[in-house]
């Protein structure tokens, strides 16, 4: 079964406002077992409204639109739905004394307007609206089902989660098919491909597919099978095949937030991690406090972003800034270890670099960072990543996610040579005990 969404309205076609609907339908759709071949968006004009559902009918099975079920003369998406099946618009009563009770009970004037939203296409049935005063209506058009919901982003995630789809998924020979997403942070997405290897085979059922956003690269799983038990089971197994594949980089499954697993490792393991800051001007510390309950782990941090900072609060020799630079292994070290020592953390992490857009050199370009990290049981560890490109907030922000995995990869004791972004830069630290 393949499907095409409708997004209807000058807002959207003029880009005012962007189309959410669509992505929020198609996603449900797609965990349903039902593919969408297109998205379209249309401007509130009758004629391209209607062509766009007689286009959509000839090619696929389904058709969900959203938007134009308004009241006013703008409003035209049933209009075009009777034109395009060549009916006549009908009242339905019931749907009308709903309307008129719904302003009754909010002790409003119905105005004579709102009655058209009591009209569909004859032959169509109407959908009802809990969350609003337009039903939805749903109608045949060249042998496809045609759903029309309101754009209002709540009623129409109401109306298709707890009617349409569930229509869809009472229909007879549908297969269960069931989605998870492995996270994984600080792995490219070829070096992925190559460590799932012929997991990847596109006719594997579980198949499994890589994204990537903001510097995290997810394996997505997708099971198919003839019962929900049958599909959870192959999941599992898929999922349990690529974790240990992917290794100590992995950090969540589905919406699980990199700072959220460091915390619940640091947890788990009592472990207290402290941050010194210069690059990311404290990213890392607030991305660890947007988790509830990180005061049980985090002690606090320094952002300094000056030297004389970097030496008076977290105590760095004058001399490792000025034969150094500021941007320097040594510096990232004694950020790293003075921060661990004055905090009385069992972990501190360390972020030295150039966020760009100026300040870069032949030496260090844009994106440069040195990454510290001190532990009480291990020598520091000071690594160098190569961040140019993504502007000044795409470095800033996977300079901080490479501090959060080197605290998680610390807390499990696991080296960091698995985030293969890092270089590991020699550094003799007098200060590691
Ligand atoms: P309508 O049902 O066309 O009157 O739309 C009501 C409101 O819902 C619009 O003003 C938009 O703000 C919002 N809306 C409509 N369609 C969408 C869409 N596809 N994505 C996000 N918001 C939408
Ligand atoms: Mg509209």
């Amino acid at each position: 079964m393949q499907a095409i969404l409708l997004s209807i309205g000058d807002e959207l076609a003029l880009g005012q406002t962007v189309d959410t609907n669509t992505a929020w339908v198609a996603d449900r759709l797609t965990r349903l077992g039902i593919d969408t071949l297109a998205h379209q968006t249309v401007a509130d004009d009758l004629d391209a409204i209607a062509a766009a559902f007689v286009w959509a009918s000839e090619r696929s099975d389904l058709i969900i639109a959203s938007g134009g079920l308004g009241p006013t003369e703008d409003d035209m998406t049933r209009q075009a739905l009777a034109q395009a099946m060549g009916v006549e618009l009908v009242l339905d009563q019931p749907s009308l004394d709903f309307i008129t009770d719904f302003f009754a009970r909010r002790d409003k004037r119905m105005a004579p307007q709102n009655r058209v939203q009591a009209m569909h296409p004859a032959g169509s049935a109407m959908i009802p609206n809990a969350h609003g005063t337009a039903p939805g209506i749903h109608a045949q058009l060249n042998n496809t089902d045609v759903y029309l919901t309101p754009g209002v982003p709540r009623e129409m995630k109401h109306m298709v989660g707890d009617t349409i789809l569930p229509q869809l998924a009472a229909q007879p020979g549908r297969k269960a098919i069931l989605i998870t997403k492995i996270n994984t942070f600080g792995l490219g997405e070829s070096d992925t491909a190559e460590l799932l290897g012929a997991l990847m085979d596109r006719d594997r059922n579980p198949t499994v597919g890589t994204t990537v956003s903001g510097g995290v690269c997810s394996a997505r799983i997708r099971a198919v099978a003839p019962s929900p038990d049958e599909a959870a089971a192959m999941l599992e197994d898929t999922a349990a095949l690529v974790t240990e594949r992917l290794g100590p980089l992995v950090y969540s499954r589905d919406d699980g937030t990199l700072a959220e697993a460091t915390v619940e490792c640091l947890k788990q393991r009592g472990q207290t991690v402290a941050t010194a800051e210069s690059c990311t001007g404290g990213l890392v510390g607030g991305m660890i406090t947007d988790v509830a309950g990180s005061s049980s782990v985090y002690h606090g941090g320094w952002i300094t972003y000056s030297n004389t900072m970097k030496a008076q609060q977290l105590e760095v020799p004058e001399e490792l800034l000025e034969q150094h630079g500021a941007v320097s292994a040594p510096v990232a070290a004694a950020m790293a270890d003075n921060a661990r020592r004055l905090a009385n953390a069992d972990i501190a992490v360390s972020l030295t670099g150039i966020a760009g857009p100026g300040g870069g050199t032949d030496d260090k370009p844009v994106g440069t960072v040195y990454l510290g990290l001190s532990q009480h049981d291990a020598p520091t560890d000071v690594r160098l990543a190569t961040l140019g490109y993504g502007g000044r907030a795409g470095i800033r922000r996977r300079a901080a996610l490479c501090a959060l995995q080197a605290i998680r990869l610390g807390c499990l004791d696991a080296d960091l040579d698995s985030l293969t972004w890092l270089k590991q830069v020699p550094v003799t630290t007098p200060q590691n005990v």
